[in-house]
């Protein structure tokens, strides 16, 4: 999708500063870090959010869950610890219609 900006990101017509990408995903760093460590994980696919996972072949809900270990991996904070998330909708402040996890750590992280 020409008009989404996680499209033109996977595509790498937008640059970005890539930490971990393979066929299917890419993982880059959020442009507005909201902690020490913040990663956002996309699917190259076009899907809108969590919601429009259901269904989809090839099982990309576990392979994203298990991408998103690598990316933790891969940054160093596996063992520190860290937080996955996932906002959906309007409710859930998804700013961009583009599903995305964000990958949270590299510090204490605040309750919420
Ligand atoms: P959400 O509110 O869950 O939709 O989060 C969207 C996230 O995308 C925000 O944390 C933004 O800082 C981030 N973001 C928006 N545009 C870019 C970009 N071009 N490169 C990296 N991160 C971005
Ligand atoms: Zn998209």
């Amino acid at each position: 999708m020409d008009d989404c900006i996680f499209c033109r990101i996977a595509g790498g017509d937008i640059p970005s500063d890539i930490v971990l990408e393979d066929a299917d995903f890419v993982a880059f760093r959020d442009i507005n870090p909201k902690a020490a460590q913040h990663v956002l994980v996309i699917p190259r696919e076009h899907i809108v959010s969590l919601n429009d996972l259901d269904g989809r072949a090839g099982d990309v809900g576990h392979r994203l869950l298990q991408f998103i270990v690598k990316v933790a991996t891969a940054v160093g904070v596996v063992e520190s610890g860290y937080r996955a998330l996932t906002n959906v909708g309007p409710d859930g402040g998804q700013e961009v219609q583009h599903l995305h996890f964000h990958i949270l750590g590299g510090e204490e992280l605040e309750d919420f």
